[in-house]
């Protein structure tokens, strides 16, 4: 275990291990948390109440959360120096003790020096912010989500999405759409391999690829580098296809634009056949051989693995969603597509994710840090509690996961929500954020005694 200078490790409550593939949950884990920039420690409060109170009603004590806070983002300033965002000491915690969770980091666009990390406003000075006048303004840096994601590896972004009964969303059926976006992390355009035009390095490139490549292109292009790995897209279609088939799913689709981009995308689905044929034979049929071998019928206890091209999925997603179950993709049709997909069910305040790798998992709220709202206790906490309920499956911890999602749903069919909700619903209650956590916390009770009755 690393060395912790500032982070307190709690005296009480135990670390999950990682053994034979797999972590091992003891019954007091010790949970690294960070609360987040702007409305995150709204959100945070709102969030742990629940979390504690599903865990110590669905086990009656018998098991709990150790919390260990964390810091990145404003409060790694506040806790060691003005220009460190992301400390080693939390990426140590992160791999130390394998399951942690997040709120949402300011990330700033570019354009100016500073960035201030209260209320996000960017400007040319630091000595305070120029809107705020908050002290913690710091030098712009690369988006800390990021670094966190590269650093340790969680090739993974893993976006369940589905309605939740009550949310006001634009498509007149929403409880079609019931899907887990895999969406790759650390490859794709986002890698980070570009050149601006008119720099040395861009010339170099543009020069590379006419004289020595025999490519024809604007010599006055901005250029970008679109790698994508067999590593990383074997690593991500096996964890799809494991979920498929842990959680019993029908299907697995393959989302690509192999059609115009053959060696990336078009790569990436064949890298996907190949796993499927060399590692889940058992288990997995094309739709290649569902018609060959199976007369289009589908065995029973299979999985169907497809692969669709990109901009028909959108369409596809909105006219025919109930086709559609695991779906695994390349980083940039996994950031539209599960954004789109969102907005199907009714936004981004109750839409949960976590980056996963190999080890260590990284739960987060989806949305920013929403910074008009700081301090106000107003915002929704329904992303990070849904990803809490991610959380919770992670472990093991499937009966608190439950009553989680059953209570929070119970809260929004009341009609008892945080404004962003209350101003789409008629004849709702506006709750604070805090407000909804503990509404939430009231519901369990009555949802496990429907579900005894
Ligand atoms: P944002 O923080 O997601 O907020 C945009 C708008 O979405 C808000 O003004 C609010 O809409 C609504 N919203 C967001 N979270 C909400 C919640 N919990 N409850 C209710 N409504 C919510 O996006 P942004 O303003 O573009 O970004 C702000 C900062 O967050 C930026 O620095 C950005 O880089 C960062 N960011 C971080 C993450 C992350 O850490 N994972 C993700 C995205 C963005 P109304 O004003 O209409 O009520």
């Amino acid at each position: 275990m690393a060395d912790y200078k500032k982070i307190k490790v709690p005296a009480e409550g135990t670390k999950i291990t990682y053994e034979n593939g797999e972590i091992v949950v003891p019954n007091d884990p010790i949970i690294p948390f960070f609360p987040g920039d702007g409305t995150g420690p709204d959100l945070w409060k709102a969030a742990q109440t629940v979390f504690d109170g599903a865990v110590a009603k669905a086990y009656g004590g018998k098991k709990k959360f150790v919390w260990m806070e964390v810091a990145a983002g404003l409060t790694a300033l506040q806790w060691y120096d003005k220009d460190t965002v992301l400390p080693q000491e939390t990426l140590d915690a992160f791999v130390d003790f394998k399951v942690s969770i997040k709120g949402p980091l300011t990330t700033p666009v570019g354009g100016f020096e500073f960035v201030c990390l209260t209320c996000s406003k960017e400007q040319d000075t630091r000595e305070k912010c120029i809107q705020c006048e908050s002290e913690w303004v710091t030098p712009r840096f690369r988006s800390v989500n990021v670094g966190i994601r590269q650093k340790l590896d969680l090739y993974a972004c893993v976006r369940p999405i589905r309605w939740i009964e009550g949310v006001p969303c634009p498509v007149k059926h929403p409880e079609k759409l019931d899907i887990i976006i895999f969406r790759e992390n650390t490859e794709d355009v986002y890698a980070g391999i570009e050149f601006q035009e008119g720099t040395e390095e861009q010339k170099k490139v543009y020069e590379f690829l006419t004289k020595v490549m025999g490519k024809s292109f604007r010599a006055d292009s901005g250029i970008g580098i679109k790698p994508i790995s067999i590593t990383g897209t074997k690593r991500l279609i096996r964890m799809a296809i494991k979920y498929a088939i842990d959680h019993k799913k029908p299907s697995v689709t393959m989302v690509h634009k192999g059609n115009i981009q053959k060696f990336t995308e078009g790569a990436f689905r064949d890298w996907g056949y190949e796993v499927a044929r060399d590692e889940f034979a058992d288990v997995i049929v094309s739709e290649a051989d569902l018609w060959e071998k199976h007369e289009g019928k589908m065995p029973e206890g299979k999985i169907l693995l497809k692969d669709r091209i990109a901009d028909m999925t959108f369409q596809q997603l909105l006219l025919r969603p109930e086709e559609y179950s695991v779906m695994v993709m390349p980083n940039l049709n996994g950031d539209y597509l599960s954004d789109a997909a969102v907005a199907q069910v009714g936004g981004l305040g109750v839409a949960p994710g976590a980056n996963i790798g190999n080890e260590v998992a990284v739960f987060e709220a989806t949305h920013g840090t929403a910074p008009k709202y700081t301090g106000q206790d107003k915002v929704n906490p329904g992303s990070l509690i849904l990803s809490g309920v991610m959380m919770l499956e992670h472990l093991g911890w499937q009966k608190a996961a439950d009553l989680t999602l059953k209570a929070l749903t119970k809260t929004i069919a009341d009609k008892t929500v945080t404004y962003d909700l209350h101003r789409q619903m008629e004849g709702a209650t506006k709750l604070k954020c805090s407000e909804f956590g503990e509404a939430i916390v009231k519901n369990m009770d009555a949802v496990r005694e429907v579900a005894t009755a």
